[in-house]
């Protein structure tokens, strides 16, 4: 099954575009089981439906090569995938998917 992040605009809802992901209480990405499962969170959390429309949720698009943890498509502009487990950015060539 897919994991999903939630990525939301650094300054909240403004035109900035620059996107960061959503951390957990260790300061760590906050990773869900499944985006179901992120937007059943986002709601609880009683996130506004107008910033909602900001966020977006990001399903696990591969699995690393290096640690086996799910990847994500990355913010990093010229990169395709991250691993937050390494805590990398990788070319799409350097995993599978
Ligand atoms: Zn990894």
């Amino acid at each position: 099954m897919s994991k999903a992040v939630v990525a939301r605009p650094i300054d909240g809802i403004t035109i900035n575009t620059n996107l960061e992901f959503l951390l957990d209480d260790d300061g760590e990405v906050q990773m869900f089981g499944s985006p179901e499962q992120a937007g059943s969170f986002l709601a609880a959390a009683g996130v506004e439906l107008e910033e909602l429309r900001h966020m977006t949720i990001m399903e696990s698009c591969g699995i690393c090569r290096k640690c086996g943890s799910p990847l994500f498509k990355s913010l990093s502009p010229g990169y395709t995938f991250q691993c937050f487990t390494c805590d990398e950015d990788f070319y799409q060539f350097e995993q599978d998917t």
